[in-house]
């Protein structure tokens, strides 16, 4: 019988064969920031991400989720490409194809070789209740920062994480040391003040969170700091110096293809975002919420050419986004203002 250490060598090798950069193995008993978790969902500091409070049993004791599971294996792939130059920021995860359905792919033919070594396994692509970073810490996949975010000293934060539980069991790699130190930087960046300290984010201030899972209207407070951040925000992970050996990702699907500028997207029906989005993260956005976020960043970084196309939107069916429109339209007028007085 093939030994433990054989099979986690052997497992190690068809992942990254497979194309994912990493991957690191823990026990199914691994420890789950549980009372950090409980206490996050108890401050509603998840905002009106609902389903983080919904099956707390299985997300916090993983062998809940497989009967005689025995380990954890926990896949990461590099996302990271620069931004593009052009109005309106997307954060990098969502510039190119949505990475579910590729990492998936992959994730099943590393659980059909598993099964062939007389495994059952589970495997998630941020699709159940699992905990994915405190996970992929104690599988050697690097630390949790300050930032909230997994660091890895060569990918640095930009990367895909994928989980398979099974019943095989492999030797668990050794946790990687906090290599954040005196550094603050992620902290003293965030436009929205989001860290209440280090190691702690309330979601609900989040650009990712205001931009990506809030629905409805984006709260006053916050629209003048989303600047020019249109889809989600790179702030905390641009400025982290573990991101500075960071490599663009050999996968092409995930590079960026173009977009039009924000003027003409904001005159898109609905059959134009399709066309445009299908299979992407921002096409479970849908188009009044891209429109939402159109507006905001019109309002904060638009001229005067950009009213025309924003007085379209006041007739638009759906009120929030006529009155995000309406707000922009009076942003840029009071910036005109202020520029023809000092002009
Ligand atoms: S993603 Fe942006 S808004 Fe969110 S915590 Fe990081 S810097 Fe702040
Ligand atoms: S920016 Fe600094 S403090 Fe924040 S996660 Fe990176 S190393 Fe840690």
């Amino acid at each position: 019988m093939i030994s433990s250490t054989a099979l986690t060598d052997e497992c190690r090798i068809r992942a990254l064969e497979l194309g994912f950069d990493l991957c690191g193995f823990t026990s199914i008993e691994v420890k789950l920031w549980r009372d950090y978790y409980l206490k996050w969902i108890a401050d509603r500091q998840h905002g009106t991400m609902s389903w983080m409070e919904r099956n707390n049993d299985r997300r916090l004791d993983p062998a809940k989720i497989l009967p005689e599971a025995k380990s954890i294996v926990v896949v990461g792939m590099n996302y990271y490409q620069p931004d593009p130059d052009r109005r309106g920021k997307i954060a990098k995860y969502a510039l190119g194809k949505d990475y579910h359905k590729i990492m998936y792919k992959r994730l099943k033919r590393l659980c059909t070789w598993m099964q062939e070594q007389g495994g059952v396994q589970k495997p998630y692509i941020d699709t159940g209740p699992l905990l994915e970073k405190p996970m992929a810490a104690s599988a050697g996949l690097g630390w949790i920062g300050k930032s909230t975010l997994l660091l890895h000293r060569k990918h640095g934060t930009f990367l895909f994480l994928g989980v398979i539980v099974t019943t095989l069991e492999f030797d668990a790699d050794s946790k990687e040391d906090d290599h954040c130190g005196t550094c603050t930087r992620c902290l003293d960046v965030c436009p929205t003040d989001a860290f209440p300290a280090p190691y702690q984010l309330h979601a609900s201030r989040c650009i990712s969170y205001l931009t990506i899972e809030h629905h409805g209207a984006i709260p006053h407070e916050f629209r003048e700091a989303i600047g020019d951040r249109l889809y989600g925000c790179d702030d905390c992970l641009d400025v982290c110096p573990w991101n500075r050996w960071a490599q663009t990702t050999r996968e092409t699907r995930f590079h960026f293809t173009g977009l039009p500028d924000l003027r003409e997207m904001l005159d898109w029906n609905e059959n134009d975002f399709k066309d445009r989005f299908q299979g992407t993260a921002i096409a479970r956005l849908k188009l009044p919420r891209w429109k939402r976020n159109i507006c905001v960043v019109l309002g904060n970084i638009g001229t005067a050419d950009d009213i025309a196309v924003l007085e379209k939107q006041l007739q638009a069916s759906d009120a929030m986004v006529a009155e995000h429109a309406q707000w922009a339209i009076e942003r840029i007028q009071i910036r005109s203002r202020v520029e023809n007085e000092k002009g």
